[in-house]
């Protein structure tokens, strides 16, 4: 479903993205780890086509996104830092999605109720989203990008300012969300319970390139370079 080929993006003389080469497939969950700095937000903005590429390609179903704008890319990303819009309510946020707007009022509100419930906000649709602590924001952005139900769904740091139960509630709920919905996920996260969790597949970043691909138990169990393994907290 995606493919990312040699995608480099520099910032001055650094790459924040250093030919980056990914595939995902569809219904598949591929979880993004790495260290602070490392080119986790910036491969996403690239693929959503937020971020213009130095070098290399998107591709969507076979499709070269290249002169695709990014609400014609058919992905939904939420945003690390969330980005609600404050001059619209929590359900008005939820519903906001490009192909939400066709959807008939009646089903656009059950489904914002449903969204609402899964991620432990029911009732919440009229509240004015200044009232929302951060946690709640996020959970908001969480449910405006499931909304939509997108081609590709990415998540950055979707749980990242959750309580710990929260998170491990919603890791499960989740996961059953986009198996039932066959949903297609990149998703960023700093937490490796969660990564381990959710992911079919995990990506472990260093320095704008791949350090390691594989599923969670082989990277786990056969970290490829000291860097992965020091970055998984083993001693060696
Ligand atoms: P974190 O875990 O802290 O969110 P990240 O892996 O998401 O980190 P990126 O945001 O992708 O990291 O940034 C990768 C590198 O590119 C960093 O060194 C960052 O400072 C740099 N960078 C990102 N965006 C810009 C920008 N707009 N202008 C200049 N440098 C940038
Ligand atoms: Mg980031």
């Amino acid at each position: 479903l995606l493919r990312v080929e040699d995608a480099t993006v520099r910032f001055g003389p650094r790459a924040a993205l250093d030919a980056v080469t990914l595939e995902v497939a569809a219904h598949e969950t591929v979880c993004v780890l790495g260290p602070s700095g490392s080119g986790k937000s910036t491969l996403l903005r690239a693929v959503a086509g937020l971020q213009p590429l130095d070098g290399g390609r998107v591709l969507l179903d076979g499709a070269d996104q290249g002169a695709v704008p990014a609400h014609r890319r058919g992905v939904g990303l939420m945003f690390q830092d969330h980005q609600l819009f404050p001059q619209r309510d929590v359900g008005g946020n939820v519903a906001f999605g490009p192909r939400m707007h066709k959807v008939p009022r009646e089903r656009r509100e059950a489904r914002v109720r449903e969204l609402l419930d899964l991620v432990g906000l029911p009732g919440a649709a009229g509240r004015a989203v200044g009232t929302l602590s951060g946690g709640e924001q996020q959970r908001v952005a969480l449910a405006r990008a499931l909304a939509p139900e997108p081609r590709l769904l990415m998540l950055d740091e979707p749980l990242g300012q959750l309580d710990r139960s929260l998170r491990e509630r919603l890791v499960v709920e989740l996961r059953e969300l986009f198996g039932r919905l066959g949903t297609t996920v990149l998703a960023v996260t700093h937490d490796q319970g969660e990564a381990f969790a959710l992911a079919d597949r995990v990506v472990v970043m260093r320095d704008g390139r791949i350090a390691q691909t594989g599923t969670p138990l082989d990277v786990w169990q056969r970290p490829a370079s000291a860097f992965v393994a020091r970055f998984l907290g083993f001693e060696n």
